[in-house]
């Protein structure tokens, strides 16, 4: 066997790498006995030789003959030759399947001799010109490089000339006629001409999908999802079949199920008297494939028995291409489909009940991002009629709003109080307000790493971006539709985000069946299999999981919700809005207290009012650990605007008036506090150890309050955890006014009050000297947001809308360190602290707190790094329940679903 050309009889499913996923899947159907015309594939391998050398790699094409000769053998005839050729198709296929690679060529091998032999074999002179013809314009526009709209707009002419409404209705010699200007277009277009030798035609066909490895789409591709760009990709060279032979013939799509619900069945279209991709390209309409059963009973028969065959050996869902040649059926390609959230589980649910895969490998075929979207409210699409437009699907949830299209007026109308929807042609850091202030945002360019993508996952805002069908005209305020529909500012639309469409009006909502099932732990009355699905691979996912999942709450309600979703604890409690509200007044008092007295009258009046919402948590959380923070955020966030209070002032000032002494005393204080950079200045520990009393007062609130929850009988857990510690110092002293108040408490009430002291490992000298930090601390838990924002040194807030979208377009990261866990950097940094805090305290407690702990690539890290718990909001909770589970299996192989 030689290096470069693989038969179809000698690969696997499993050879992809050097075959291409299309060439293994081929490879596998020919081995399982399915009709698959022959073929060869020229390997990925051969493609990195040429990429390499930049020629022909020695004796591919030896390779590439000897293999022709055995396909020419089999078929009793020769390519190209004048009497009856056989004919080829040129197929790319990658390891994994990609933009920009080289579209399809179907029937190598014509030329101005052998479509009159192929038209006497056949006995169809129109079959014989209509092959010539795709053959002629795909070898023009793939291999050559014309235009492929200059071989349409001469196909629309003829149509139009000849009062034909499709091409079925062009005869013989309208396309004969047609093959010759497609020829004098690719002539005027690149001077050359469509090369008449059928061994030329192949041989340029295989090195024009090599060198489309290295397309510019192809590799903004690789870069943007972080495919490394010495994969190659292989060829796929094959025996045409003609589904183009006249009414007993035609092609077709198929799915083992349906890839919308998961129900199973055959779904799928067919296309009589059609080539190709003539079956989904809209040229006519095609009949569901239940129709072909009335067409061609016998090969809708072998069908259905090829479909199950391949399912039952795939053990999955299986979309599949077929051509029927004058009623034999021939299959030409499969692979593991593609499927909506909802099919996803209630697939993998329907094979365990099949006795096809393992509850493992269910669990294993569903994704966190997947049960993510299936917890929005969506769109009722029974009754939304046609979208206007798709795009990609770049934020989900389903948003209405009227379309408005600059920042300046969405931020108008949203002040107004109405919902707006921010469309526009890309966003750029400039729309920022507009976006904020958006119900969703829609654009007309960019991919899934555009501004306008990142921004509003970010900000957990509705998107759908790249819709290119949309001509988007900011100066008239308005965009027009593919089908010409206008859209002007102030109509409103409706945004699936998770769908990536768009609607006119306000299309109805439905709630989401699986969330109300989290909600409430029950399913509808009327089975739902999505909802069973959800329930089952949950179930499974908390017995297999060994992290255990907490819930970032600041409120008795939040607490409530995370604990009806499945947490088991809350692994952080900001103490900030606690302060924030109707007693601002007091923390103002606080801060500008220039005696102990007035300031501990201010800590007094703050004291019952913390101690409440505490009993609230504890209660919702009881038996259960809640973690409260010490305040983090610098006192001056609490404190009126410095611009504001400026104006006011000079306001005052312009009308002769005397400026309110209270606004000079507050613009003193937020002077004196200003920083330039807050995020590095007075907060955290640091915050505790120069305001005196603060930390007293919080430490007292909470240990109160698990007085008064024990006193009416709860069992309340609270931890005390001591934010953006550096240095083991901070966290001793800070911890020994912890225990002085707690001991003060228990003093007082006659209850012992002991709450474990921890903190958060949020710098890098943190962790760094974690095993020092350890010596004071009873539990790590990981501010990763923090931890990301200082071991980068970024800004979150000034680095996501500014350049992050060209960070991504430009590879440097494939996914926001602030989404995706920095494996590389931050990641290490967790797993130091982890190593080190656990040697020098085996009984440390782990968790990580920060928005990573609810994504669910970052919890198969936090997994893998050996953590207790993560921690993350309510709405994340089941999606770390599941990915902590998925996480737990045993390794499995690699997945075709790519
Ligand atoms: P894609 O990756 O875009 O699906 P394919 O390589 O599958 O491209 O080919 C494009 C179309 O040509 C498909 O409809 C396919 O079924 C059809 N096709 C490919 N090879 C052959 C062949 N040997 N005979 C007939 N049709 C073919
Ligand atoms: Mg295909
Ligand atoms: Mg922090």
């Amino acid at each position: 066997m030689g290096r470069y050309v693989y038969d179809f009889t000698k690969g696997r499913r499993d050879m992809a790498d050097l075959l291409g996923g299309k060439g293994a899947n081929l490879a596998e159907m020919t081995r399982l006995g399915l009709p698959v015309p022959q073929g060869f594939v020229v390997t990925t391998e051969a493609c990195r030789a040429f990429l390499t050398s930049g020629t022909e790699p020695e004796g591919m094409s030896r390779e590439i003959s000897r293999h022709l000769s055995a396909v020419e053998a089999a078929a009793g005839r020769v390519l190209g030759q004048p009497d009856g050729p056989l004919l080829l198709s040129v197929r790319s296929g990658a390891r994994f399947s990609m933009p920009g690679m080289m579209e399809t060529v179907l029937d190598i091998g014509l030329n101005d001799a052998s479509v009159v032999g192929l038209a006497k074999s056949s006995g169809n002179e129109r079959f014989a010109w209509d092959s010539y013809r795709r053959l002629v314009q795909m070898f023009g526009s793939t291999v050559m490089g014309v235009d492929a709209e200059l071989f349409e707009r001469a196909m629309a002419r003829l149509k139009e000339t000849r009062g034909a409404p499709d091409d079925l209705h062009l005869d013989a010699s309208d396309l004969a006629g047609l093959v010759e200007t497609y020829k004098d277009l690719i002539h005027d277009a690149t001077g050359d001409d469509f090369p008449q030798s059928p061994a030329e035609q192949l041989r340029r066909a295989v090195l024009a999908v090599f060198g489309s490895w290295n397309g510019e789409r192809a590799r903004l591709y690789r870069r943007r999802e972080h495919i490394a760009d010495d994969l190659g990709t292989a060829v796929t060279v094959q025996r045409m079949v003609f589904g183009n032979l006249g009414p007993d013939s035609g092609s077709g799509v198929a799915f083992t199920r349906d890839p919308a619900t998961g129900r199973s069945g055959l779904y799928g279209d067919y296309l009589s008297d059609a080539q190709g991709e003539d079956v989904v390209a809209g040229i006519r309409n095609p009949v569901p494939l239940a129709g072909l059963e009335r067409l061609d009973p016998a090969s809708y028969q072998q069908l259905r028995e090829h479909m199950r065959t391949l399912e039952n050996h795939y053990r999955d869902l299986c979309d599949i291409e077929f051509t029927i040649e004058r009623g034999k059926l021939w299959m030409l390609q499969t692979r593991v489909g593609k499927r909506t959230a909802g099919a996803a589980f209630a697939i993998a649910a329907e094979l365990v009940d099949e006795g096809l895969i393992t509850a493992d490998e269910a669990l294993s075929r569903v994704s966190g991002d997947g049960l993510a979207r299936l917890m929005f409210p969506r769109f009722d699409t029974t009754v939304t009629g046609d979208p206007l437009a798709h795009g990609l699907p770049a934020s989900p949830g389903a948003a209405v709003g009227a379309a408005v299209f600059d920042s300046a007026e969405a931020v108008r109308r949203a002040a107004a109080g109405e919902k707006v929807v921010l469309v526009r042609q890309e966003t750029t850091p400039d729309d920022l307000p507009g976006m904020v202030a958006a119900q969703a945002v829609l654009t007309s360019r960019g991919g899934k790493t555009s501004h306008a993508a990142v921004v509003a996952r970010g900000m957990g805002k509705v998107c759908v971006c790249g819709a290119e069908e949309l001509t988007v005209d900011t100066g008239a305020r308005r965009f027009t539709t593919r089908g010409g529909t206008v859209v002007e500012e102030g109509t409103v639309i409706s945004v699936d985000g998770s769908a990536g469409a768009v609607y006119p009006g306000e299309a109805p909502l439905v709630d989401s069946a699986v969330m109300r099932y989290l909600e409430t732990g029950t399913c509808a009355e009327q089975s739902d299999e999505v909802v069973d699905a959800v329930a089952r691979s949950l179930q499974l996912a908390d017995r297999k999981r060994r992290l255990e999942v907490r819930a970032n709450a600041d409120t008795p309600e939040d607490a409530a919700r995370a604990r009806r979703f499945g947490a088991q604890g809350v692994g952080l409690c900001r103490t900030e809005h606690m302060f924030l509200g109707e007693r601002r007044k007091l923390v103002e008092q606080m801060i500008l207290a220039d005696d102990d007295d007035t300031r501990e009258r201010a800590l007094d009046a703050l004291l019952p009012l913390q101690r409440e919402d505490f009993v609230g948590i504890l209660e919702a959380m009881d038996g259960l650990p809640v973690t409260i923070r010490l305040l983090d955020p610098p006192l001056h966030e609490f404190l009126p605007d410095r611009t504001e209070l400026a104006v006011r002032i000079a306001t005052a000032e312009a009308h002769g008036d005397l400026p309110d002494p209270h606004d000079t005393e507050l613009l003193d204080a937020v002077n004196r506090m200003h920083e330039e950079n807050p995020m590095l200045g007075l907060r955290g520990v640091r915050l505790g150890l120069v305001v005196p009393g603060l930390v007293a007062m919080q430490v007292r609130a909470i240990a109160e309050a698990v007085v008064e929850r024990r006193r009416a009988g709860g069992a309340p857990e609270a931890e005390i955890m001591v934010p953006l510690v550096g240095a083991v110092e901070e966290l001793r002293i800070e911890r020994e006014e912890v225990e002085r108040v707690l001991a003060e408490v228990s003093a007082e009430s006659g209850v012992a009050v002991t709450c474990p002291v921890g903190t958060m490992i949020e710098l890098p000298r943190a962790a760094l000297t974690a095993g020092r930090i350890a010596g004071q601390a009873e539990f790590f838990s990981f501010g990763t947001n923090d931890l990301t924002q200082t071991t980068w040194g970024f800004s979150r807030d000034d680095v996501e809308a500014a350049f992050f979208s060209a960070y991504l377009d430009k590879g440097v990261f494939a996914a926001s360190p602030f989404e995706t866990i920095d494996r590389e950097g931050v990641g290490r940094l967790v797993s130091l602290a982890v190593a080190e805090g656990r040697a020098a305290r085996p009984d440390l407690t782990i968790g990580v707190c920060g928005e990573h702990g609810g994504d669910p690539e970052s919890v198969r890290f936090f997994h893998g790094a050996g953590l207790d718990y993560v921690s993350c909001s309510p709405f994340r909770i089941p999606v770390a329940r599941l990915e902590a589970g998925r996480a737990a299996l045993p390794e499995t192989g690699p997945s075709d679903s790519r």
